[in-house]
C-alpha cells in the first residue's frame, strides 16, 4: 500500500510518480504493480538526470481517492483499484 511522499516507478516505461494521498489501492503501470523508490541515492541520480518539471500533472483514483503527482511522464497508462486514474492538472 502507499503512503504518502513515497516515489514509485514503473519498469516497463519509467514514469515515475509521488503519491501525494495514500489510498489502500496498488498502483499498476503498463498492466504491473509500480515499484517503489527506496533507495535515496537512486532517487538522487534520477532527479539529476531528468531535470524536466511536468507541470504537476497529478492522477487520482476514484475508487480509493489515492492521488499521485508525475515526476517523469510517459506514455504508460497509471491505474489503481482495477481502473484507469483521472488526470487532474493543477497550476
Ligand atoms: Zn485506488
Ligand atoms: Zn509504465
Amino acid at each position: 500500500m502507499a503512503k504518502a511522499e513515497q516515489t514509485y516507478f514503473c519498469e516497463v516505461c519509467r514514469q515515475k510518480v509521488v503519491v501525494v494521498k495514500d489510498g489502500f489501492g496498488v498502483l499498476v503501470c503498463c498492466g504491473q504493480e509500480m515499484k517503489l523508490v527506496t533507495e535515496k541515492g537512486m532517487m538522487a541520480t534520477w532527479t539529476s538526470a531528468h531535470r524536466k518539471p511536468t507541470g504537476g500533472v497529478v492522477y487520482v483514483c476514484k475508487e480509493c481517492g489515492q492521488k499521485v503527482s508525475v515526476v517523469e511522464e510517459t506514455t504508460g497508462i497509471l491505474e489503481c483499484c482495477g481502473q484507469r486514474m483521472q488526470r487532474e492538472s493543477y497550476k
